[in-house]
């Protein structure tokens, strides 16, 4: 054989494999564009202090929510106070002297730990006003405690090697783990629709706006014509359900909220999680496209149970159309159209889909010992499995593997099916908390720990 080279060849065809590798255009690279794409809303997470308009200020990625500062003549206000007191440091730390003590009030825009857990920091000996809607404090929590693992969409024991971010934030309780220490109970609540106030020579409207949360506050700074909006709103699908467990967030009380917000005519909005939005017309955009994404939603699941439709057949067809499904606020890097089709179904009509065979099913394992016993065992399941992967039908080979798994729970080889499918999955998604969950299952799986 010759041992000539054809270089100029060679480099043509690299410079062909970089241009199409730069237009996404490799097949990896459409493969992995889910992965991409969540990897570039990092982003949005870089630490940066941001000037709104005189006074306003918003610490952004120092923590999983923004934290925004309003400096009055005698003294600061703060909305949204971080994860936890470490976090709270860093945030203060990062204002220096753009806050000026005393802080005279601190307002929740809702109850989440990632908002409420360091108050005690800005709180310090300043004794201020702790203000929140009074749904904070009262009725059943929005986190089901203790009946999943709400860490595994967060990936909080994911290895460094496997973590991306959270969707709407880099990070939360992977660096420091949860505590409840520097949160601190509100002292002035408000039942109704609104309350104004003026604090430090500075004038707020508090407006009860339900979004992700039944007790969120949208913060209205009139003269400055600041919004704060709490988790109503923020750069990704909104999180209509969460896989962590919970029930629905209302779809109606939220799109009611988006358009109270709207009314407003804000010059800057400043999100709950991911960077402020300046300029009326970009404010009125997000605010808009956020209303209608939810109402399509809302609509198209509505109408197709009353078609009968069952909720696998409903997540088949129910899509954000154009322009909607571009829309950057409409990405489905957090919230789920899908899953939240699900929800809908579950919220109006219940578990039961409908279909009589499946109110009083066979149990899982004594369905998979049949299908197993149809398949030829064990073997012959997992064998398909195998053939599942290569072909690239990652969730027929998880199925596949649950079959197996269902007769017999300890199958070591079934397990690694499974984890291999599950991270193969994992690694396609775009969307942080689907992505975190799968791997963080893998992970339990490799390491013999039951899945969750
Ligand atoms: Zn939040």
């Amino acid at each position: 054989m010759p041992r000539t080279i054809d270089t100029a060849g060679v480099r043509a065809a690299a410079l062909a494999m970089l241009m199409l590798a730069a237009a996404g255009g490799t097949v990896s690279g459409q493969e992995f564009a889910g992965r991409e794409k969540l990897r570039a809303q990092s982003d949005e997470f870089r630490r940066d202090v941001i000037r709104m308009t005189d006074g306003v200020y918003v610490a952004v990625g120092y923590s999983a929510s923004n934290v925004t500062l309003i400096q009055g003549d005698r003294g600061a206000i703060i909305v949204d106070t971080a994860s936890d007191p470490v976090e709270a440091r860093a945030v203060r730390a990062a204002f220096g002297n753009r806050l000026d003590a005393p802080v005279r009030a601190i307002i929740y825009t809702h109850g989440h730990p990632d908002h409420t857990g360091g108050a005690a920091v800005f709180a310090g000996h300043d004794n201020p006003d702790i203000y929140s809607h009074q749904l904070l404090v009262e009725g059943p929590p929005d986190i089901a405690r203790g009946m999943r693992d709400g860490g595994d969409q967060f990936g909080m024991t994911l290895p460094d090697s496997l973590y991306i971010n959270a969707g709407i934030q880099l990070q939360y309780g992977r660096v420091t783990p949860p505590t409840r220490e520097g949160y601190v109970r509100p002292t002035r609540t408000f039942s109704g629709d609104e309350l104004s106030l003026t604090i430090a020579g500075v004038r707020l409207q508090l407006l009860h706006a339900p979004g992700e949360t039944r007790e969120n506050i949208a913060v209205w700074l009139p003269d400055q014509r600041v919004l704060m909006a709490g988790d109503d709103i923020y750069r990704a699908f909104p999180n209509l359900y969460p896989i962590r467990g919970g029930r629905l967030r209302p779809p109606e009380p939220w799109i009611a909220s988006l358009e109270r917000m709207l009314a407003l005519g804000a010059e800057h909005l400043v999100p709950g999680h991911t960077r402020p939005i300046t300029g009326a017309a970009n404010v009125r955009a997000a605010l808009t496209a956020y209303r209608d994404g939810i109402q399509s939603v809302l609509d198209q699941t509505l109408a197709g149970m009353r078609k009968g439709e069952r909720p696998d057949e409903l997540v088949e067809h129910v899509k954000l159309p154009p322009p909607l499904a571009d829309h950057p606020y409409l990405q489905e890097l957090y919230g789920s159209v899908a899953w939240s089709v699900r929800a809908i179904y579950a919220d109006r009509l219940g578990w039961f889909d409908g279909n009589a065979t499946h109110l009083f099913p066979l149990t899982e394992r004594e369905r998979a010992a049949k299908i197993v016993a149809l398949a030829g065992g064990a073997d012959q399941v997992l064998a398909r499995a195998r053939d599942a992967l290569a072909a690239r039908e990652f969730q027929w080979a998880a199925e596949l593997a649950d079959y197996a798994l269902a007769v017999d729970s300890g199958l070591g080889d079934a397990q690694k099916v499974k984890a291999r499918a599950l991270t193969e999955l994992g690694e396609r998604q775009s969307n942080a908390n689907a992505r975190n969950y799968y791997l963080s299952s893998a992970q339990y799986l490799l390491r013999g720990l039951p899945p969750q």
